[in-house]
């Protein structure tokens, strides 16, 4: 095989691997259920997944963007210390024109040398989409057959090697990936408790940042928070935690409200986590104006309907 295609694909799709625990995912707990069953003990333990046992080599996660699709890809490599390929497939339409059918053999190939591995594609619906995009190259038509290809090569006997596709347009998808992407697990909004466990978690992350939550200021903040994907919980509390040190930036002359250039110079010395006040409700209220839901609620009918529909877990 080209080594320089080998190159790019180990430099463009590898990732390094982190250590993503189940616990680390907020909520989810019948998906997260499944996908242990579904990918991570056939990866572990191919041999006993044969026959009458057999599972699909390929998964379609889809929901609302946000929703921690990507971090189960992570979780299910970290479980089964699989190598993690992730490319989105967007980026691989337009980055590889020309190129596209060659790296995605060199894709599946370098993944088959590195098992166990897991193949992420995000964005999948947008190169197995149904329908003729206006003037759609000839490559990306062959990049698309080249893909299927290579999925229906992913059922080896002990293969492990397992595609997960992310989508939240599954819909968009053709008939011929549905059916090599036999499982459709919906990934929907994190429910009350999640998006607590989401606050919780990030700020418990780092000793350093201090907060005088109570339980009921939490109560208050999972209850406004209704709508909110796990992503823009994270804007949020991001933003939060952002106050207390805007404020000292000000007190010390340091940002002039902006919150950027200065933290050099005399400023220094009293910018330290110590002097920080602790992140309060307020905080979260504030950050609440800044930070919007980003998913619609037209979107999550949507998704709610198909995952009666096509869901694995309806
Ligand atoms: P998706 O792939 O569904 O678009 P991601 O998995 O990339 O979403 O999530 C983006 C970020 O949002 C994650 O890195 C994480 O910080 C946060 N997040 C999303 N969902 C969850 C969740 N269920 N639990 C914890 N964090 C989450």
């Amino acid at each position: 095989m080209d080594k320089d295609i080998v190159e790019r694909v180990v430099s463009e799709i590898l990732e390094t691997p982190a250590t993503i625990a189940w616990d680390d995912i907020a909520g989810l707990k019948h998906a997260k259920a499944a996908v242990q069953e579904l990918a991570v003990w056939p990866l572990m333990k191919p041999e006993l997944f044969r026959g009458a046992r057999a599972v699909p080599r390929g998964l379609l996660l889809f929901g609302p963007p946000g929703t921690g699709k990507t971090l189960i890809g992570r979780a299910v490599a970290s479980q089964c210390g699989a190598t993690f390929f992730s490319i989105s497939a967007s980026s691989l339409t337009s980055k590889w024109i020309g190129e596209g059918e060659k790296m995605v053999r060199a894709l599946f190939a370098v993944a088959a040398a590195c098992e166990p591995a897991v193949i992420f594609v995000d964005e999948i619906d947008s190169l197995l989409s149904a329908r003729k995009s206006e003037g759609e190259h000839e490559s990306s038509r062959r990049m698309k057959t080249e893909f299927l290809v290579q999925m229906d090569g992913l059922g080896g006997d002990e293969g492990r090697l397992l595609l997960i596709g992310a989508t939240n347009r599954p819909q968009e998808l053709d008939d011929g990936a549905r059916r090599r992407l036999a499982k459709q697990l919906y990934i929907p909004l994190p429910c009350e408790d999640a998006r607590r466990a989401i606050v919780e978690n990030i700020l418990g992350a780092d000793a350093s940042v201090r907060h005088s939550l109570s339980d009921s200021d939490l109560d208050v903040i999972t209850k406004k928070t209704d709508g909110y994907s796990g992503s823009d919980m994270r804007h949020l509390v991001q933003e939060a935690a952002r106050a207390p040190l805007r404020e000292l930036f000000s007190a010390s002359g340091g940002g002039g409200g902006g919150g950027g250039g200065g933290g050099g110079g005399a400023a220094g010395d009293v910018l330290s986590p110590t002097a920080m006040r602790p992140i309060q409700l307020v905080d979260f209220k504030r950050a609440a104006k800044q930070v919007r839901p980003s998913v619609t609620k037209a979107d999550i009918d949507f998704h709610e309907e198909w995952n009666r529909k096509h869901g694995a877990m309806s």
